[in-house]
């Protein structure tokens, strides 16, 4: 059987990257989104084991000294990281993966798996950055301003992508996500 494709989705908070993914679970009938672990606690509405699977620092902890994850990362003010059993099972079934991860994991993932197609997903400006990240509601003051200073560090790593797409319009960016995973 053929190994699926692996592909690697970063950007700043609030750009749109959770909102592209699901469009492109939707149009990629093979492709699966592969859910991260994460020390951060749930948001309203966020369930164990479909957003993330929310674990305790102490279990992260262990799981790195494991060796279980393929990448992990300190991102805001949390742990997050892929696990990498589930990759690569559903690769070795032939599926395609889906990673929604920050650039320090990207760019490990990539070191890790040189045949990983990296999408960067860029706002239109910095102000429509901070517009939609308030507009979505979930992150008080503190967190919000600390996503905000790290989008900069995050976009200046953008060339190390295979793509860059840009999220103004969003049939537009669905449209070019769609053309690089089907
Ligand atoms: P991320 O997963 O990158 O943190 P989200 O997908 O949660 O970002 O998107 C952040 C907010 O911006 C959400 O409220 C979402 O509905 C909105 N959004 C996403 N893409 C666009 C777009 N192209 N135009 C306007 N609003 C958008
Ligand atoms: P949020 O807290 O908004 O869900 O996610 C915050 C950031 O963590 C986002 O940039 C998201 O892409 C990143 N992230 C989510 N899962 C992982 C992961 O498994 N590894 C890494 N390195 N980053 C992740």
């Amino acid at each position: 059987m053929k190994t699926g494709k692996l592909y690697v989705l970063s950007g700043p908070s609030g750009v749109g990257k959770g909102t592209l993914r699901e469009h492109a679970l939707k149009d990629a009938p093979n492709l699966r989104y592969s859910i991260s672990c994460t020390t951060r606690k749930p948001r309203e509405g966020e369930t164990d084991g479909v957003e993330y699977r929310f674990i305790s620092r102490e279990k992260f902890t262990e799981d790195i000294a494991q060796g279980l994850f393929l990448e992990y990362a300190h991102v805001h003010e949390d742990y997050y990281g892929t696990l990498k059993a589930d990759v690569m099972n559903e690769l070795e079934s032939g599926h395609d993966v889906l990673l929604e991860i920050d650039v320090q994991g990207a760019l490990q993932v990539k070191e890790k798996m040189p045949g990983a197609v990296m999408i960067f997903v860029a706002p239109p400006s910095i102000d429509v950055l901070e517009h939609r990240l308030r507009g979505r509601g979930t992150e008080a003051a503190g967190s919000l301003s600390v996503r905000l200073s790290n989008a900069m560090k995050e976009l200046a790593l953008k060339d190390e992508y295979d793509y860059v797409i840009v999220n103004d319009d969003l049939d537009a960016a669905c449209d070019e996500l769609r053309k690089i995973v089907l």
